[in-house]
């Protein structure tokens, strides 16, 4: 992630703030800069940083130390929440970021939860299952102190999945005897106590926001946008009524989830054009067969196919390019959900598609956002897009505490309602304004925060 990309974004929703009449309007003019200085200073730093190094025997007799993190952003809404990341590049600069970009999802989506992010620098395909159980045992044995339902819950990331929740939660049941432990972590299996949905929630949430912006928004507010100087308004009213081709980069737990779920989506009549991975990119200008990719993926550790034999197995039809083409692709929406930093300044200009989403956390750099904000396009920010993973979590660390468990037609009801309420509020503050939706979005983050902070007693 491009160094200080969060701060940069808070510090001008800060800036926004002091002009914004709505922020502390009680407070008399010194009050107010004086409150505004400490909520600088809360939100550009971490409250915590905790980093260790695991000792891990491997099977071969060696021994390893690696490099682990946890950052606790900030607790002013609730106990820090936020994903493990098992990446080789994981460092403490980029866990920072992440926890940052969690305390203003939270707040966005008015979870009751603060932000946090922890990570291990790891490939995890190189470690055996005994390896990857010995690391996240000994991951919550060195962060025990500092992790709990009321403390800091961690859930799934890159790399991490149930199975990894599952061995942590357990090593946390025996560290604290006694004490309540299903909602330490979430993200769990279902039989060890995760909840209905969670697995597909972010990739659902991530197509909800394009669906409810294009479809719901636009088609309600036409009259408006086509007065307005909105440019991605003029842009979305030439998308009604017709089909949108739609490319998805990444074919983990939130790609593939949002490639079916468009491909299921009759009355938007996208298609999938492209689907990658980490090796290549499929292309069919007329629509892959996502279920049978799905299913393909499903037998061969979560890979697209990579030959002709492999695609024939699938029984698809479709072209085999390089993984770096389905950014550059002709397509009206395109769907980042591999990892951060794929559309920054020195490639913005090859970009074609016009909608982009952020399935993964922060793919598209603050530069790139504007550029395209600029030429009419739209960014749907991480925070606003990817939100429903965490909102999941909520419900899942909610049933874990009242013993009871939603359906999972509940969950994804829940979590529509949760959603849509987010984008009721900030589509048309967006469609008013000159500012990028990624700016709106943390600038109602950073409001919910300012008003939150200051009742507790901290801004003075
Ligand atoms: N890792 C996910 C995220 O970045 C989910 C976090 C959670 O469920 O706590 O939002």
């Amino acid at each position: 992630m491009a160094k200080n990309q969060t701060s940069v974004i808070i510090e001008n929703s800060l800036l926004n703030l002091l002009e914004d009449p709505a922020f502390l309007p009680t407070l008399q003019e010194e009050a107010r800069t004086k409150a505004f200085h400490s909520l600088a200073s809360i939100l550009s730093t971490p409250n915590k940083i905790h980093k260790s190094f695991l000792r891990i025997p491997l099977d071969n007799g060696e021994v390893v130390r690696i490099p682990a993190f946890r950052t606790q952003h900030n607790d002013t809404l609730g106990p820090y929440k936020g994903g493990i990341r098992f990446h080789e590049s994981v460092n403490e600069e980029e866990v920072i970021n992440l926890a940052a970009l969690m305390t203003l999802k939270n707040a966005l989506h008015e979870v009751p939860f603060g932000g946090g992010k922890g990570g291990v620098a790891i490939n995890p395909r190189n470690y055996s299952a005994r390896e990857l159980y010995l690391i996240c045992k000994k991951y919550v044995q060195y962060f025990s102190d500092i992790l709990g339902p009321d403390k800091d819950i961690p859930a799934p990331d890159v790399g991490t999945g149930q199975r990894e929740m599952d061995w942590m939660m357990s090593e946390y049941k025996s560290i604290n005897p006694g004490k309540p432990y299903r909602g330490s972590f979430t993200g769990k299996s279902v039989l060890n106590g995760g909840s209905l949905g969670r697995r597909e929630a972010t990739g659902k949430g991530v197509y909800l926001t394009f669906r409810y912006l294009i479809h719901d928004f636009v088609t309600k507010h036409q009259r408006n946008l086509a007065s307005g100087n909105n440019a991605f308004g003029h842009t979305a009213l030439g998308y009604m009524n017709r089909p949108l081709t739609m490319a998805v980069q990444g074919f983990g737990n939130v790609g593939s989830v949002v490639a079916l779920e468009a491909s299921r989506c009759t009355y938007l009549t996208n298609k999938v054009v492209a689907v990658s991975d980490r090796n290549i990119t499929l292309y069919n200008p007329d629509g892959l067969d996502i279920p049978a990719l799905i299913s393909y993926a499903g037998t061969h550790n979560g890979d697209l196919p990579t030959t002709l034999e492999g695609i024939s197995e699938a029984g698809v039809t479709a072209q085999i390019m390089g993984r770096e083409d389905i950014l550059y692709m002709n397509v009206d929406v395109l769907v980042l959900a591999a990892l951060e930093d794929q559309i920054r300044v020195d490639n913005v200009d090859r970009i074609q598609a016009r909608i982009i989403v952020e399935g993964a956390n922060a793919p598209v750099s603050g530069e790139a956002d504007q550029r395209i904000t600029n030429n009419g396009g739209i960014v749907i920010p991480d925070i606003l897009a990817n939100a429903g993973g965490v909102i999941v979590s909520y419900f899942e660390w909610l049933q874990g505490r009242e013993t009871q468990f939603y359906s999972e037609e509940q969950v994804f009801d829940l979590l529509n309602k949760k959603m849509q309420s987010t984008m009721d509020a900030v589509y048309p503050s967006y469609f008013e304004s000159a500012r990028s939706l990624r700016q709106t979005c943390y600038n109602y983050a950073v409001m919910k925060l300012s008003t939150n902070l200051y009742i507790q007693g901290k801004l003075y």
